[in-house]
């Protein structure tokens, strides 16, 4: 690929990029109203629904995703250092008897088979794949349960060589819209719904809260060459994102076991 010289996140020290992304409000692009808009696909969920939100981060869209729908909500997360944060988050919004926050893993649920009447998961899914995320979590549904996670997807059949070769190396699961969809058919779900979060979710409510973290990030830990080139490489991101918008971008994907 053409930047060989930036590593995947995957190489930098965890604990650097957990601090990063924990002076951010959101871990991933979106936004209350596509959280609504996707929680308003949902129907015949009551306070007794069991909800679970997998790779909640710091929790800002489970909090939405509260309002927005009945029940308890686990929000589950690998790392426990956005649990703490969206435990004081719950605190602050008097949600505690509505939301739990777990660390662990979503290859690895803590919850019974069957016992699930949603299960949510917004730009998280990729950790371990759409296809076997689908699949493996279904199995935690009740019938009649359903699916809303969000996931990068292509909008086009074709694509300029730089973007398709940056996906190749990050996410080579990123596919189309339809053959997103057909994979929740095979995999036991009714595709029920999939629409396009929009650039205001990239731009204004992920990219744009990123730069005066880059800032005091880099004031702290710009002797670090490793601090400094996963900062290079969070903006060459948003650059791809911004020249390459109309050919990729997150769609959220809602479907009932059936
Ligand atoms: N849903 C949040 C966070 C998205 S970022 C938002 O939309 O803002 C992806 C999240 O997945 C991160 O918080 C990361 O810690 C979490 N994650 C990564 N691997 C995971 C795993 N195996 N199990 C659970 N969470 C995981």
């Amino acid at each position: 690929m053409s930047n060989e010289n930036k590593s995947s996140i995957h190489d930098f020290d965890v604990e650097m990029i957990c601090e990063y992304f924990s002076g951010l409000k959101r871990q991933g692009p979106g936004s209350p109203d596509t959280t609504r808009k996707a929680a308003s696909f949902i129907t015949g969920l009551n306070k007794n629904s069991r909800i679970a939100d997998l790779g909640c981060g710091t929790g800002t869209q489970t909090l939405t995703l509260a309002e927005a729908v009945p029940g308890h909500i686990t929000g589950l997360d690998l790392f426990p250092p956005f649990i703490e944060i969206m435990e004081q988050n719950i605190a602050e919004a008097g949600l505690q008897e509505r939301i739990t926050a777990v660390v662990g893993s979503m290859d690895d649920l803590p919850f019974n088979r069957g016992s699930l009447d949603l299960i949510w998961s917004e730009g998280a899914i990729y950790n371990i794949g759409f296809r076997r995320g689908i699949n493996e979590w279904r199995d935690y549904l009740d019938i009649g349960g359903w699916l809303a996670v969000s996931e990068v997807s292509w909008f086009t059949d074709e694509r300029p060589d730089e973007i398709a070769d940056m996906w190749q190396q990050a996410y080579p699961e990123i596919d189309t819209i339809p053959a997103k969809v057909a994979q929740m058919q095979e995999a036991g779900y009714a595709p029920l719904a999939a629409f396009a979060i929009p650039d205001s979710d990239w731009k204004e409510h992920f990219y744009a809260p990123m730069r005066p973290v880059q800032e005091a990030f880099l004031a702290k830990y710009g002797d670090s060459e490793a601090a400094r080139g996963f900062i290079e490489n969070q903006r060459w991101e948003e650059d791809l994102y911004n020249r390459y918008c109309q050919y990729y971008g997150y769609v959220f994907y809602i479907g009932r076991k059936i």
